[in-house]
């Protein structure tokens, strides 16, 4: 065993500055070594441990913690921002798992907002109504005390939850009219979206926002929510804040005197 001092792999392996000048032993080795084997360090006795005193501690189970997150819906500001993010995501990944190369140069296509869309729907029905989910995928209707049983709930072929509406003969609306997508009231996404609808109608009163918020989604307890997404929104609260009266100044004493 070599000391540290005269160790030269010590040089490369220690948090210290190396000499590379033509005399530093890196180069030329230890000086010891020039010497007769009597100058050279001697070696170390070490103690051999007795391995019965040892604490072994023997490892029987493993656990894991996998925290599995879709993705940090918090992070985001606005629901364009997360749409777009997930769609260049989409836009990547696709190409990767089919094997062939995008044909798409310049900037998203519709195709990869609506998939991004319709992924995000899915993921937050998934977090909020897996059960409900897993009944309808096989072919049960969901129990009574379910939150929306009374909405009829039905699956389309994008496995997304939608309201069963009764016009759904009036092909000349669109699907998501037909069929509002079903939506948990305490999910971030689901603010995002309801703060997205209030901006898209300049900030009206709350029957106007709910009537558009309807076009395309189902959300329960709306009211609620958008009431909190306006009480958040800062032009809202510009517009409607009132100015302060500033307080009056005393009346001179002349004015006082009869
Ligand atoms: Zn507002």
């Amino acid at each position: 065993m070599i000391p540290t001092a005269h160790n030269v792999a010590d040089e490369a392996t220690r948090a210290r500055r190396v000499n590379t000048e033509f005399e530093s032993y890196w180069l030329s080795g230890s000086q010891f070594l020039q010497m007769d084997i009597e100058h050279w360090p001697q070696e170390l006795e070490v103690q051999e441990r007795d391995a019965a005193d040892d604490e072994e501690l023997q490892l029987r189970y493993a656990l894991a913690v996998v925290s599995y997150k879709f993705m940090n819906y918090n992070r985001f500001s606005s629901l364009s921002r997360i749409v777009q993010t997930l769609a260049w995501v989409i836009r990547f990944v696709s190409p990767c798992r089919n094997g062939k190369q995008s044909d798409e140069t310049h900037g998203l296509t519709a195709w990869a907002l609506e998939t991004a869309k319709h992924a995000l729907y899915r993921q937050v029905q998934t977090e909020a109504f897996i059960a409900q989910l897993r009944l309808l995928e096989k072919g049960y209707t969901i129990p009574r005390s379910s939150a929306i049983y009374q909405l009829s709930p039905c699956i389309d072929d994008h496995c997304i939850l939608r309201v069963k509406e009764r016009i759904d003969a009036a092909e000349w609306l669109p699907i998501f009219t037909r069929q509002p997508v079903i939506l948990p009231p305490n999910h971030p996404l689901t603010k995002l979206i309801v703060s997205h609808h209030h901006a898209a109608t300049k900030h009206q009163n709350t029957e106007a926002t709910i009537c558009e918020i309807h076009r395309h989604y189902w959300i329960p307890c709306l009211r609620k929510l958008l009431r909190s997404a306006i009480s958040n929104c800062q032009v809202c609260r510009v517009s409607k804040a009132t100015p302060v009266a500033p307080i009056m100044g005393p009346l001179p004493a002349d004015r006082l005197t009869p």
